[in-house]
């Protein structure tokens, strides 16, 4: 069966709550272990196929904003959940108050009750109306994006297609992309303003219904970090300003030598080289054949993996009118399928899609057959899988660029440090602004424009009033529908990193690690994950400084004017 032919039913709601009342009573009067166990496999049984008419919906919505079946049962799909999510606490809260709660524990691991006390803490059916509010806000906001339509040079672009110009080896065309994007973004500056301003106050007032302080702690705890606060992310963004931002700057340096500019202005931090960034050296189905080819060589897991993504067509990858933004991985359970969505265009992100976005789907198709709570870890963790295999492809990356290979290979390392300081800024920022809810839209613009100085003192914007007012975290699509999740891929990078080091060392055993890794799925916390493999905690103060030291010596080797 391929992705075409994955059958999509309407979940009832009715039905649904009738069939999880029945299960959470039948656990509640479960008389031995046996009974408990096979109620949990019968709630696991339902949550799979429930959730995989969810995932279809939104799927199917994704690839065609404009159709109009799934538009309609992305509507209703987004105000139903919550509804149902006060019947799946219910059986949460049937296991924790299971008697048989330490034989299960026993069975099940820890983690599952560790996650019901989360998901019974963080839910309320008082706060349904809000939910559905910020579903509808997000909703529209990534309408939103996908409506952009960019007047450019003559034609009409989307934002995905408009990226290739921001790296353009030609100055102007840069900056003149630059404003293109900027004008369009100020035109629906008051509707960005408006719906993240709307976001925040649902969100702090979920928090305060529940008896969180803030939205933060709501925050933290909707994304299950059970094992570090906001005190240990603090730290660590401040390894992060203190060992990476000074690096960045060194790098920025070197970027401005290589493409002979002295003022470097934001529009130019895109561009690598001067005889043009990386870039994939054929399309869509050449990439695909290549990747084909290098996870056969990989290993036989990651080649039965790809084979069966190929076959089942789950990977949709052109960048088509009407489809949404980004990319990302998702799963669907009944087909057993993780699904790859991207936009290419024809840059580096492209191949980056295939290592990146296969990583997170060789996660999860390598754990699979765990229960449906432990086969996604937390998203810090999840990102170690995807941002990995983009390093462990390395020996392979040749295949996709040919001439370019020494270009990418610096590129793609510098670009995972120059990440960094951005990635804790929009973190930083999150924070900031949740734990003061009353800051006006234009307060908040103003404190992400303060937090780029500070982490990001190379972002120079040339006469951009748009940019200069703070307006570029509109086009961070988390901060609006993923509050908090951003940090992870940060931390994420970190350990990353490690395992660019491991492979340079030693590849099959650096593999042996991931593959482990991969099949652990969410079975532990992150730190619990780490500490399993053997892998450095990132918290910890030092580690960044450590992880850095082979990772500098090798680009400082690099006679980048020369690539
Ligand atoms: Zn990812």
């Amino acid at each position: 069966m391929k992705f075409n032919d994955f059958k999509y039913e309407r979940p009832k709601i009715g039905l649904v709550k009738n069939e999880l009342i029945k299960l959470v009573d039948n656990l509640n009067n479960a008389n031995s272990l046996d009974e408990a166990l096979s109620i949990i496999k019968k709630y696991h049984k339902y949550e799979d196929n429930f959730s995989s008419n969810v995932q279809l919906a939104y799927i199917r919505h994704s690839l065609d904003t404009n159709d109009k079946f799934y538009n309609e049962e992305k509507d209703y799909l987004n105000k139903v959940l919550p509804e149902i999510q006060e019947y799946s606490v219910l059986f949460q809260k049937a296991l924790l108050d299971s008697k048989f709660k330490d034989e299960l524990e026993k069975e099940l691991g820890i983690l599952i009750f560790t996650q019901a006390k989360l998901i019974h803490k963080t839910f309320d059916p008082k706060i349904i109306p809000e939910l559905q509010r910020e579903n509808e806000l997000s909703n529209e906001y990534s309408k939103l994006l996908a409506s952009a339509l960019i007047e450019f040079e003559g034609k009409t672009y989307n934002l995905s297609e408009m990226r290739p110009f921001s790296s353009n080896i030609n100055r102007d065309i840069r900056k003149k992309a630059s404003q293109a994007v900027s004008a369009w973004f100020n035109i629906n500056i008051d509707k960005f303003d408006r719906i993240y301003d709307d976001l925040v106050k649902v969100r702090h007032e979920m928090a305060l219904k529940l008896g969180y302080p803030s939205y933060v702690e709501l925050a933290y705890d909707n994304l299950m970090r059970t094992d570090y606060n906001k005190d240990d992310v603090k730290t660590y963004r401040d390894q992060v300003y203190e060992e990476i931002v000074p690096l960045v700057k060194e790098l920025v340096k070197r970027k401005g030598e290589r493409i002979k500019i002295k003022d470097l202005k934001s529009y130019d931090l895109t561009l690598s080289f001067l005889n043009g960034n990386p870039s994939p050296k054929g399309n869509k189905d050449w990439q695909v054949e290549k990747a084909l080819e290098m996870y056969q060589e990989m290993s036989e897991e990651t080649y039965q993996f790809f084979q069966y993504m190929v076959d089942k067509d789950l990977l949709n990858l052109d960048s088509k009118k009407g489809k949404e933004g980004g990319g990302y991985c998702t799963y669907i359970p009944s087909y057993e399928a993780p699904f790859i969505f991207a936009n290419f265009n024809g840059t580096s992100g492209d191949v980056d899609v295939l290592t990146h976005e296969a990583g997170h789907a060789f996660q999860v198709y390598s754990s699979r057959h765990l229960i449906p709570e432990y086969r996604w870890p937390t998203m810090e963790s999840a990102e170690i899988h995807s941002m990995s295999m983009e390093f462990l492809a390395w020996p392979w990356i040749d295949k996709f660029f040919k001439e370019d290979t020494n270009k990418y290979k610096f590129d793609h390392l510098s670009g995972a440090i120059e990440f960094l300081p951005y990635g804790v800024l929009v973190d930083e920022f999150q924070h900031e602004v949740y734990e003061n809810p009353k800051l006006s839209p234009k307060e908040r613009r103003a404190l992400w424009r303060n937090l780029e100085k500070k982490y990001l003192p190379q972002k120079i914007y040339d006469n951009d009033k748009f940019l200069e007012e703070g307006g570029f975290f509109f086009r961070q699509s988390h901060i609006f529908t993923s509050p908090f999740y951003y940090i992870d891929y940060t931390l994420a990078q970190v350990v990353a990193l490690e395992f660019w080091s491991l492979s340079q060392e030693d590849f099959k055993k650096a593999w042996d690690k991931y593959y482990k890794l991969c099949t652990l799925g969410g079975s532990k916390t992150f730190l619990g994950l780490l500490e399993e493999v053997n892998l450095k905690n990132p918290f910890k103060k030092g580690t960044i400084k450590e992880v850095m030291k082979p990772i500098n010596k090798y680009l400082n080797s690099i006679n980048d004017k020369e690539l």
